[in-house]
């Protein structure tokens, strides 16, 4: 996957739907990271070797033999699970703070949902010595109160949004405009590969690691080839566009998975949120719906453009998984492999097992999933579910 084009978009997706006021802060943006991110630049080598010594890259890729055995096709997983603070989130996150002192600023603002990409960026923060505030629903502050706290443990100020649904879309405009206002001191640190130009093409360059990792490693164990099916779960789209990255240029069937409650290309329609084009759940009117999903990590109302921009080319399929066949896809890994996904993977397993057992997926096929992140965060609400 390339460059979008110079006014960011990816086909008729993307762009940079801002007021005036956003406008400069997202060229400075575009310009430090472009430079950040030059072949063989010294912005790369410290972010490869923050990835490596903190972060606990390369992560590794599992050949499940039992689940295997069980759905009738090879499965691959990368285990982005393994990493510090346990999911993909931390690659975005290191990327975005280099760059945060790269561009001389002391500050970092975030939004957050569900509150992984709080504590990510507030892990982020406390490792480069940013000072931290994140922007949270209050509804998610009181459905989240242990992310709330290990932010704050990491150092980092939590301020509840009283606007609107009081949810994650309400938190990414209050980020925005604390941005805008104290764009001198402050880089706004978004969590996925949503929001205006240059955050969806540099968040995905920041998650390419782990699809470029996965093709490495899957080349190595399968002998040259590559897989036949590449899947990963889709909330805003970061991992799954991280693991397409390392796959768009092979002959591999690309599928993301959406939650049943939040399929933005299943049941959106384009429009603009966030400063981009793209599907997103709304009603006639273009009020933005909120999404459900037992996975907060995949509540988002939209997708990525870049996914859309995939989806309409037709080089990448999205598919959805609802929560009960979800919790039985986790019940199944841990059974099989000893290994508790997060809730959101556990959505990309779910389909995955849906497609061996009636055949979408041809038994013998090779697939790479990726595993996102682990369950632990998930295990309270699981155990709820299950009771
Ligand atoms: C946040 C999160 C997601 C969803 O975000 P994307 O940007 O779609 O990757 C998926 N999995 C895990 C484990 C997460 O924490």
């Amino acid at each position: 996957m390339g460059e979008p084009s110079a006014d960011g978009r990816f086909g008729s997706f993307g762009g940079r739907f801002l007021p005036e006021s956003l406008v400069p802060a997202c060229q400075e943006l575009e310009a430090a990271f472009r430079a950040a991110w030059a072949p063989d630049s010294a912005f790369r080598t410290r972010y490869r070797a923050l990835l490596a010594d903190y972060a606990g890259r390369p992560t590794p890729l599992t050949d499940c033999e039992r689940l295997s055995e069980e759905l009738g096709v090879r499965v691959l997983l990368k285990r982005e699970d393994l990493t510090h603070t346990g999911s993909h989130k931390i690659n975005n996150v290191i990327g975005q703070g280099l760059l945060t002192l790269e561009m001389g600023k002391s500050r970092l603002v975030a939004e957050t949902g569900a509150g992984q990409h709080g504590v990510a960026s507030a892990t982020a923060a406390a490792l480069f010595g940013l000072e931290c505030v994140v922007y949270m629903g209050e509804v998610d502050t009181e459905r989240q109160e242990l992310n709330v706290f290990r932010m704050k443990l990491l150092g980092a100020e939590v301020r509840p949004v009283t606007s609107g649904s009081r949810t994650l879309k309400d938190a990414v405009n209050e980020a925005l405009r604390d941005w805008v206002a104290s764009v001198e001191t402050t880089h706004y640190c978004l969590g996925s590969v949503m929001g205006p130009h240059p955050y969806p093409w540099m968040v995905r360059e920041l998650q390419r690691i782990l699809g470029d990792e996965a093709r490495e490693q899957c080349r190595a164990l399968l002998g040259g080839a590559d897989p036949d099916v590449v899947v990963a779960c889709v909330g805003g789209g970061s991992n799954a566009a991280g693991t397409f990255a390392g796959f768009v240029d092979t002959q591999a069937r690309l599928v993301g998975v959406e939650a049943a409650g939040g399929s933005a290309i299943g049941r959106g329609i384009p429009g603009v949120l966030h400063g981009m084009r793209s599907y997103l759940l709304q009603d006639e009117w273009g009020q933005i719906l909120e999404a459900h999903s037992i996975s907060a990590g995949l509540d988002y109302p939209g997708i990525g453009p870049e996914h859309s921009y995939l989806a309409d080319a037709g080089r990448a399929t999205y598919e959805v998984a609802g929560d009960e066949e979800v919790l039985a896809a986790l019940q199944l890994l841990a059974r099989t492999e000893g290994i508790i996904p997060a809730l959101e993977p556990a959505h990309a397993l779910a389909w995955l097992v849906r497609a061996a057992r009636d055949g979408t997926v041809a038994a013998g096929s090779t697939v790479m999933l990726t595993l996102s992140g682990r369950g632990d965060k998930d295990a309270e609400q699981v155990m709820a579910a299950l009771r």
